[in-house]
């Protein structure tokens, strides 16, 4: 398989878009290089006494639009270009919700499930610590992405408050309830990603009651997505996570999947489903499939025998260019990631702003108002779409790059 860079595939995506905003090059040359990237060394010691080092990283890649915002991800695949694409995609994510924020993202290349709490907090603080001076409520907001939990973005903000003397809840969002989150931001990905797709299906006439929906991956998106979705009267039919998938023709319980996957903390052994591959699971009998795990879950072998009429983009580039063109080739619909996903992302923007308050929202106005972003921005692209004779994902990068654009040149290049 070719090898090519995550962040070179998120910009031919960027290019599509441009080429149809007739962006002039020296547009595109500013949009298509990250404003800052950082790459530096945690040293930290292990329960056993012995000393590690891992790497961090923290890419802010644009700030036109306010400071800049995204995840960190602790995972063993994170790389500088994995984290420099992820921070392009949250540039057009915050801007095509039009949220008024840039766009960041952060990792450390390791294996959670390898460390002790303890090591898990050391590695997190030491992270923090060589933040401090770069991130902030004004300057880039940092949040839970692959692997990072509320309890992470607790330590990283009394890291930050620590350094800076001052509570200061603002510095990342995503944190627990008692320290300054908000209601509604642990479901949130996975609302907004339902929200998008009942709103696609009320479009395309299908009944959330004859929907059958396969959902990859079962982390903080994938398993709120099938319990909303569940709850909306589909059946979910297949999910999946790293032991593999577990397909239902007649529909999984979500609850004892979750419950399950609490008690062994995988899905390894859950009785509510056949056994099968992740790629059986793409490519099997269903009407939505979410994929809601890493990049490029998609491949053009895969793509070319996906059973889906709509595709909802629950993860972040799990579609690679040449599987983009497949689908729009056999008519599946597809809701991009920079859409789908903002849920997360729009929440957080709310617990900043009830940060910076310092008055809390009660739940039901938390989902009332995401629910109204996201739906406003989605039928907005949906009408791009229609006008130009474009896919949805060439229509949401063309709003966010209308967005980013215009704010960039009413602010003009300081030098
Ligand atoms: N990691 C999430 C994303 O990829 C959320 C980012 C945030 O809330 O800042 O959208």
């Amino acid at each position: 398989m070719r090898e090519v860079s995550v962040f070179g595939d998120a910009i031919a995506y960027f290019n599509e878009a441009a080429d149809l905003l007739e962006l002039d090059a020296g547009m595109r040359r500013i949009l298509t290089h990250p404003s800052r990237q950082i790459i530096f060394s945690i040293p930290f010691q292990r329960d056993s006494g012995e000393f590690e080092v891992y790497t961090g990283y923290r890419v802010q890649y644009n700030f036109a639009r306010g400071p800049a915002k995204g995840g960190i991800r602790y995972h063993p695949g994170v790389t500088l270009d994995e984290v420099t694409a992820l921070a392009f995609w949250m540039t057009w994510k915050c801007a095509v919700v039009d949220l008024p924020f840039g766009g960041a993202k952060g990792g450390v290349t390791c294996d959670p499930s390898t460390l002790s709490s303890n090591e898990l907090e050391r590695i997190t603080r030491r992270y923090a610590a060589e933040l401090v001076e770069i991130v902030g409520p004004d300057k880039d907001v940092p949040a839970p992405d692959v692997n990072t939990t509320p309890q992470v973005m607790a330590w990283f903000m009394d890291t930050y408050s620590m350094h800076v003397r001052q509570n200061m809840p603002g510095v990342v969002t995503g944190k627990p309830l008692e320290i300054g989150g908000s209601r509604g931001r642990v479901e949130a990905t996975g609302r907004g990603v339902t929200i998008c797709a009942l709103d696609e299906m009320a479009e395309m006439g299908l009944q959330p009651e004859e929907a059958r929906i396969a959902i990859q991956g079962f982390g903080n998106v994938g398993r709120y997505a099938a319990k909303l979705f569940e709850e909306r009267g589909c059946r979910i039919v297949a999910i999946s996570d790293i032991t593999g998938a577990y397909y239902n023709e007649s529909g999984i319980f979500i609850n004892a999947a979750i419950e399950h996957a609490a008690k062994v903390g995988t899905l390894e052994g859950f009785k509510g489903g056949e056994k099968m591959t992740n790629l059986e699971l793409l490519t099997g009998p269903c009407d939505v499939l979410v994929p809601a795990a890493l990049e490029k879950a998609f491949t053009p072998e895969s793509a070319a025998k996906v059973q889906a009429k709509l595709i909802v983009e629950g993860a972040n580039g799990p579609t690679t260019p040449e599987a983009d063109r497949i689908f729009r080739e056999r008519g599946i619909v597809v809701i991009p990631d920079i859409m789908a996903n903002a849920g997360g992302v729009t929440v957080s923007y709310f617990e900043w702003a009830q940060d910076r308050m310092g008055f809390f929202w009660k739940e039901a106005e938390v989902n009332e108002r995401l629910e109204d972003f996201l739906l406003t921005n989605l039928r907005q692209i949906r009408a791009i779409a229609k006008l130009r004779g474009a896919t949805l994902r060439t229509a949401a990068y063309t709003l966010a790059i209308d967005r980013v654009v215009k704010a960039l040149k009413l602010r003009g290049i300081y030098a």
